[in-house]
């Protein structure tokens, strides 16, 4: 069953609901997208938590819709707890460009998310395409 979430706050909400609970956001703006749609908003949240959460479940998805906004999140931040999950979800994404992103993550400019992404690009490689 799926849980439905404020993508504003992250709090739990009715399914029915028009407007969420905890924060007042207007629901029937997100109502129409996919879960993965709101997961992927959601890794724009001001809390860190809430993102690694989001990008680990889009990682259990497979979902090739984040892959877009990993990317952007790649290029742009530092943030280690966040970045370590985008990149582990990426192994899950079966998509060519997750191959392309771990490469890029590889020469990132923080040692730490560079050393990760260098040892998990072995892994994807080693893996038979096909
Ligand atoms: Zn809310």
């Amino acid at each position: 069953m799926l849980t439905f979430f404020c993508p504003h706050c992250w709090q739990r909400v009715p399914e029915t609901a028009d407007q969420c609970p905890h924060c007042g956001f207007d629901l029937r703006q997100t109502a129409q997208l996919s879960y993965d749609e709101q997961l992927v908003l959601a890794l724009r949240h001001s809390v860190t938590e809430y993102r690694v959460t989001a990008a680990h479940i889009l990682g259990q998805h497979g979902a090739v819709i984040a892959l877009p906004e990993f990317q952007r999140i790649i290029e742009t931040e530092n943030d280690y707890y966040l970045l370590s999950e985008i990149l582990r979800a990426l192994l899950n994404i079966r998509d060519p460009r997750s191959v392309e992103l771990m490469r890029q993550a590889a020469y990132h400019r923080s040692r730490l998310v560079a050393q990760l992404a260098q040892a998990l690009l072995t892994s994807m490689i080693v893996e038979p395409d096909r």
